[in-house]
């Protein structure tokens, strides 16, 4: 069993870092709020003060933040998590923030430092039942350290080596953008004809968009959007999908228009709904918590 530093509680990290606990990790957990850390300090975790504090002795280290932005900060910042990493030791970045940073941030690190990105597909249940899908970009090498560890989390693939991870991670997230609105016009454009929303539901759920109607559906018909994937992780999401496309000189229409979608979305108020509240924006109805 393994000491790991766990960095980032949020609605994923919590969960993820259950995980470790019952799979019998010894656990040092941070947050940037302090009370985010109360849930699984009563499951055993020890509490750190500081990101550099977590990681010191650890043998793994793994963040589950926000935005590339958050990351930096926990990373780089003063007493950040790089501050106490050292040759022989794994860093784990778990979060959707693109392969730039993920290779930005791994060339600022000591050397020896093993850096691998193991980005996640899949939402809170699946994060509590190990349910996930975990992209990995890492060495063979380190993708054979980290692989047990990421086991107790869900299904492991080993996609190329670092950055990879991220990288499918941000194609993932296009696809997701691109269905739910698409659902959205779908609706909207359904209603404008004069069709009643259930039965355009039932057509939908038989069509290519099915899972995302599915998953999303009593969310649509209720009106109400608690946040499972937040709308402003999504609209993040699709910013750094168009902005990894201009990079390598791609056109992505169709996610330039799912990403102002969702930015409009955000814009109105939605951000800290779920992300499937961008099909209330669509068809230019209030989402409700
Ligand atoms: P969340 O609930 O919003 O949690 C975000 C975490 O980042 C919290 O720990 C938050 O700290 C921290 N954070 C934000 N800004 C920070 C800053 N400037 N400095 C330090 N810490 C900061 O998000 P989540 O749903 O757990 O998602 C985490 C990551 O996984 C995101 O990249 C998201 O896109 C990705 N993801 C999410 C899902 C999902 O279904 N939710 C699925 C797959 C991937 P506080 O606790 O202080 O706010």
């Amino acid at each position: 069993m393994a000491k790991i530093a766990f960095l980032g509680l949020g609605q994923m990290g919590t969960p993820m870092a259950g995980r470790l606990i019952h799979a019998g990790h010894e656990l040092t957990v941070w947050d940037r709020t302090a009370d985010h850390a109360k849930a699984l300090a009563a499951e055993g975790a020890a509490v750190a003060g500081s990101p550099a504090e977590a990681g010191a002795g650890a043998t793994f280290a793994i963040t589950m933040l926000a935005t590339p932005e958050a990351l930096q900060e926990v990373v780089q910042g003063e007493h950040g998590l790089a501050n106490a990493l050292g040759a022989g030791q794994v860093y784990i970045d778990m979060s959707t923030v693109g392969p730039d940073t993920v290779r930005s941030i791994a060339a600022k690190l000591p050397e020896g430092v093993a850096v691998v990105d193991a980005p996640v597909r899949g939402s809170i249940d699946a994060a509590s039942a190990g349910r996930l899908e975990v992209f990995v970009g890492a060495t063979d090498e380190d993708f054979a350290r980290v692989r047990p560890i990421l086991e107790s989390l869900g299904s492991v693939e080993h996609v190329g080596g670092l950055g990879a991870g991220a990288a499918m991670k941000l194609v993932a997230n296009l696809a997701l953008g691109a269905s739910i609105t698409a659902v959205g016009e779908a609706l909207a454009l359904g209603e404008a004809l004069g069709l009643a929303r259930v039965p355009v539901l039932n057509m939908l759920e038989g069509s290519q968009l099915a899972p995302v109607v599915r998953a999303k559906r009593a969310n649509i018909e209720s009106g109400h959007y608690p946040p499972a994937f937040k709308l402003r992780h999504a609209a993040k999401d699709l910013r750094l999908v168009v902005e990894a496309a201009a990079s390598a000189d791609r056109d992505v229409k169709v996610s330039a228009a799912s990403r102002a979608w969702l930015a409009s979305a955000a814009r109105s108020g939605a951000a800290d709904l779920d992300f499937s509240a961008v099909v209330a924006t669509i068809v230019g109805e209030e989402p409700q918590p």
